[in-house]
């Protein structure tokens, strides 16, 4: 494990990247040490202080919030409207459907991103039984970005799922769930999936500021809904900024 100081000066001086967002787990992902909303108020803090000690806004804070059985946040509204990012992700009951489950997370204002979205652990776990057609419709309805996970045992959403959630406007976001610090590299892997699902960088959320990250959590919160975009032009991806999480289960 490392401190908040150490992930943020090992980005800064090793990647092109103008802001990193931590997105630790809530407290019932017992496994990767999940925190309270205790602990994410203590952590803010942090990150407000070692932000000043940067001198910029470099470190912003999310959470991988887990979605319960019945499609509700392992931490409360009130917290998540703190947050400046807010990821929802499955780790429990992966023996069942969940569509449901996902697409009541995507109706929730305050979740921007829906995490490693079908559960797949290569070598070790398939998808649990979902329709991502419907958690894709559901997404664009919602105004909700899905995650390319590009830790190399998820790869989740693979190529073909993201193809299919860019056709439909929904965008995506490459995040590289950070165990340690060499994973930061994984990010490659997460371009090389979205190019295979010929994205450029318009439908990847955090290729670009990170006031556009804000503003689309912002539109969801409002309650607004996203319209579908249609590219006419293709450019290669440009820069990549990840989102983090330091733990993952
Ligand atoms: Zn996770």
């Amino acid at each position: 494990m490392h401190t908040i100081e150490e992930v943020a000066r090992y980005a800064k001086k090793n990647l092109p990247y103008d802001y990193i967002a931590l997105t630790e787990h809530s407290r019932s992902v017992r496994i990767a040490n999940g925190m309270d909303e205790k602990q994410f108020l203590r952590q803010l803090q942090e990150i407000r202080e070692v932000n000043e000690k940067l001198g910029e806004n470099f470190i912003k804070q999310g959470a991988e919030v887990d979605i319960h059985t019945d499609g509700t946040m392992d931490l409360s509204d009130e917290l998540l409207g703190q947050l400046d990012i807010v990821v929802a992700s499955i780790h429990t009951a992966f023996n069942r459907d969940n569509t449901d489950r996902l697409i009541k997370a995507c109706e929730n204002p305050y979740v921007a991103i829906i995490g490693h979205p079908t559960g797949r652990l290569i070598g070790s776990r398939e998808a649990y039984q979902v329709d991502m057609r419907r958690v894709i419709e559901a997404a664009k309805e919602t105004g909700t970005a899905l995650e390319i996970n590009a830790q190399p045992n998820r790869m989740d959403l693979n190529d073909e799922w993201a193809a299919l959630a860019r056709e439909q406007g929904v965008k995506l976001v490459i995040s590289t769930d950070m165990h340690q610090l060499s994973n930061f590299h994984y990010m490659k892997l997460g371009v090389l999936i979205a190019r295979r699902a010929w994205c450029t960088a318009d439908d990847i959320l955090n290729t670009g500021k990170w006031k556009e990250v804000e503003e689309f959590a912002e539109k969801k919160r409002k309650g607004a809904k996203t319209t579908s975009r249609f590219h006419r032009c293709r450019s290669p991806i440009g820069q990549v900024t990840p989102f983090q999480t330091t733990t993952d289960g």
